[in-house]
């Protein structure tokens, strides 16, 4: 039955880790953040239709914000706005997970509320180099319930 379905994801959660359920950062849309929202950008923003766009500076592995595109609702395309000004007035710094982190601790951080959103990241200790974090994708809650429900959510 489904609701023996859910209660099996439900009880897999602790067994899964958020790297398993990522989206990778290969297909992850996002945005630099000296960007101009002209027409042109604004328009790919809304073709991709994604509710959150992390936001680099400089190269890819630097994500500094998180942009929800719902925070464009006013923005005159006319007006040629830097991302920065929309960043910097919203101000959504990114949640950044291991990507070890169980599903239903990731679960329970998304549900305190902060971000529906975090970005996975994997600790590189090697001898010959100083230790950094690599991006390697984005996990929402949407990823965590499709693991709960076991099948994908169409999106609208
Ligand atoms: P949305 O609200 O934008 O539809 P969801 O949180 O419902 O996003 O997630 C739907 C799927 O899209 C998930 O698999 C998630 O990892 C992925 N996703 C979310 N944002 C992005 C993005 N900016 N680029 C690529 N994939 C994304």
């Amino acid at each position: 039955s489904d609701e023996a379905n859910i209660i099996s994801g439900a009880l897999q959660l602790a067994n899964k880790r958020v790297e398993d359920v990522m989206t990778k950062m290969e297909d992850v849309f996002m945005l630099d953040i000296n960007t101009i929202l002209d027409f042109e950008t604004m328009s790919e923003i809304l073709k991709y239709g994604y509710t959150r766009v992390p936001v680099y500076d400089g190269d890819k592995t630097n994500i500094v914000h998180l942009l929800n595109t719902k925070d464009l609702a006013l923005i005159d395309p006319d007006d040629n706005t830097p991302l920065k000004t929309v960043c910097k007035f919203y101000d959504h710094r990114p949640l950044f997970v291991d990507y070890d982190v169980k599903l239903d601790s990731m679960l329970q951080d998304f549900l305190q509320g902060n971000s529906h959103m975090a970005i996975v990241q994997r600790l590189h200790n090697d001898k010959d180099t100083d230790p950094y974090f690599e991006n390697i994708g984005v996990v929402t809650l949407e990823d965590v319930i499709e693991e709960i429900i076991q099948s994908e959510i169409i999106d609208e």
